[in-house]
């Protein structure tokens, strides 16, 4: 028989191949397409070349490989890279690095694996009934392949060794006490039944009791003094229950709590109706108050006006939103009030003073005059008397000197009296500064006195407001600037006035169409901001849409020619944590490119990447 070596001189194909399958017939070797390449070049004495690496195969195989993790899609990925450039060397290397990579340090070899399952499969986890670990194992089981399976599996037993095993403490009656002292243990029905269930059955029970445990723990714990703020010795009472029942380590334990919690469940009914009534009768006292106040402020514009916007949100069913503003407007016009009450009293005491001192004056000139005229009289009377003239003389000295003092007295109550005058004045021009200061108070306070809408300081503390309001519920906020459309020629074409009206349609549009919770606040000139609670900025867009729509409808007439105003606006969605001055800035630098794309129209500004 020739050896293969001598072969090794064959160089034409057909003989080689010929030869190929002579050996394989010898050898006995099964005439796979592997065996015969194998041969072929031991025959022709070359090297197994990339040609025969299995490519259509490997194409297949890649795209059933799993990716379930990101180690496995970095190595697959390799994988079709080196494919798709036909770089069989590349694909083969890939091929054993994803093929290694499946036993990775990650990988807990199976033997372990299932070891493990098995022990988490006995031990008991808070929460895990058999049924529920049933369940899980089921899905896991349903896996398409066995990588798939390994990686749930393993992240199954993972989960259940890092549950926290149900209390060594509290053992299961059926499965670790002695069947007697279990009865005397534990007088439930519930426990008796147990001892004489299947042991899984009673794990499942115990399972689903040590749920219920949790839950009603829980509820005790966070749910019930959520709603307690106002009443701190009732949550006290919640989180006591809650600890007797985590503490509880038998049946009795549990049922001694029977009494007490239903004793408690009656507190809390009445503590809720006494809320409830309180709350209705706050409200009705408000309204009632509301509906009075216009007898003492009839002539104050500015007071009409908040106890209007007042009235309007009481008048509705109450929410903590418009409460809250209500509550601000409230203090205002308190504020105001006793500012007013206060400069009427010093104003009335002022012209009693005044009346008081001129009366006075009065009486003392009638007084005055009254002695002058009898002494005159008097002295009338001795000069008709008189014979001669040397008598004469002296009565004329008398009747000059009651003259001047008559001449005094006068100019003295004409002094006083001017004095009198320039007091009141001076408490008239006083009243009439404190208004002024009042009125600029208000301004500086928290509305815009022109439009009603807030101003700067009250966006400031809305947004805040609704900052914190969105981060507690996680839900959006969102924030547009609204800036009138040529303005300035509406200002130079119609006058100011005609300016200043525009802006108080354009707030009570505003006000009209959005809903109660969205707030609106002048920002300076004819620009404004809104605030959207709880929307989303593709939302708070159409809002927009829908009232540029609205606002074209309304008009208001300027010497005979109808006045429509636009705007253009910018909105964008607040970010978490970020300050009123960057969320505006975004909103203003959409609303810019809404003028530069032609005026009365919306841009929506993406947050920050
Ligand atoms: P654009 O469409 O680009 O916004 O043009 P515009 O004319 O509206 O903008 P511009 O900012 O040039 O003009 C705003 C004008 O608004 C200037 C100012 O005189 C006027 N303005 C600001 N505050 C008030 C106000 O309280 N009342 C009135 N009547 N006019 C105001
Ligand atoms: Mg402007
Ligand atoms: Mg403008």
């Amino acid at each position: 028989m020739e050896s293969v070596a001598s072969m090794a001189s064959l160089s034409n194909p057909s003989e080689i191949a010929r030869e190929t399958l002579r050996q394989l017939a010898m050898r006995r070797d099964a005439p796979t397409p592997d065996n015969y390449r194998r041969l072929y070049h031991e025959i022709a004495g070359t090297q197994v070349s990339d040609e025969a690496f299995p490519d259509q195969f490997v194409r297949k195989l890649a795209k059933r490989l799993p990716r379930d993790t990101a180690e496995r899609q970095r190595l697959a990925r390799q994988l079709d890279q080196a494919l798709a450039s036909g770089n069989a060397r590349e694909a083969n290397e890939a091929l054993i690095n994803y093929l290694n990579g499946l036993h990775g340090n990650d990988a807990q070899p199976w033997n372990e694996l299932i070891g493990a399952l098995i022990r988490q499969w006995e031990g008991r986890q808070t929460g895990w009934t058999t049924a529920r670990k049933r369940e899980a194992l089921d899905r896991v089981l349903s896996a398409s392949d066995p990588a798939t399976l390994h990686t749930r599996l393993q992240g199954l037993v993972k989960g259940w060794s890092q549950t926290p095993h149900a209390d060594d403490a509290a053992p299961i009656a059926a499965e670790q006490d002695p069947p007697a002292r279990s009865a005397s243990a534990v007088p439930a029905p519930g426990a008796r039944a147990a001892s004489s269930m299947p042991a899984s059955e009673a794990v499942d029970r115990t399972g689903l009791q040590e749920s219920l445990r949790t839950l009603f723990a829980l509820a005790f714990e966070d749910v019930i003094p959520a709603f307690l703020g106002e009443h701190p010795e009732l949550a006290d009472e919640a989180t006591h229950i809650a600890a007797t029942v985590r503490q509880a380590s038998d049946v009795s334990a549990v049922d001694a709590l029977n009494r007490p919690l239903r004793r408690y469940a009656q507190r809390l009914e009445t503590t809720a109706a006494d809320d409830a009534e309180i709350r209705s009768g706050l409200l009705d006292l408000l309204r009632l108050l509301l509906r009075n106040i216009d007898d003492l402020v009839l002539d104050d514009t500015w007071l009409k006006g908040q106890i209007e916007m007042l009235r309007e949100v009481v008048e509705a069913p109450p929410n903590p939103r418009a409460l809250d503003a209500a509550g601000q407007q409230l203090k205002n016009l308190i504020y105001k009030q006793s500012q007013l009450k206060h400069n009427l009293v010093e104003a009335q005491r002022n012209l009693r003073e005044m009346l008081a001192s001129f009366v006075d004056q009065l009486s003392r000139m009638a007084e005055n005059t009254g002695t002058f005229h009898d002494r005159i009289g008097t002295v009338a009377q001795r000069i008709a008397e008189a014979t001669d003239i040397s008598t004469i003389s002296p009565l004329l000295q008398e009747v000059m000197s009651e003259t001047l003092k008559m001449q005094t007295e006068t100019r003295r109550s004409r002094d006083e009296l001017t004095a009198a005058r320039e007091t009141a004045r001076a408490a008239e021009n006083r009243i009439s500064q404190l208004q002024q200061e009042l009125d600029e108070a208000s301004r500086l306070m928290r509305h815009d006195q022109l439009t009603g809408a807030l101003n700067r300081r009250g966006l400031e503390e809305m947004f805040d407001k609704e900052r914190a309001r969105a981060d507690r519920r996680h839900t959006p906020l969102s924030v547009a600037l609204l800036d009138i459309d040529n303005f300035k020629r509406l200002n130079d074409t119609h006058g100011h006035n005609t300016g200043d009206e525009a802006l108080v349609m354009l707030a009570s549009t505003v006000r009209k169409h959005l809903r109660p919770q969205d707030t609106l606040a002048r920002q300076g000139g004819e620009e404004f901001v809104i605030l959207f609670p709880e929307t989303e900025v593709a939302h708070a867009n159409q809002a927009l849409v829908r009232l540029q729509r609205e606002l074209t409808r309304e008009f208001f007439m300027a010497k005979n020619e109808k006045i429509v105003i636009t705007f253009s606006a910018g909105v964008t969605e607040w970010v978490s944590g970020e300050p009123m001055p960057s969320v505006v800035a975004r909103a203003d630098a959409a609303m810019y490119q809404a003028k530069q794309s032609g005026r009365n129209r919306v841009v929506v500004a993406a947050p920050p990447a």
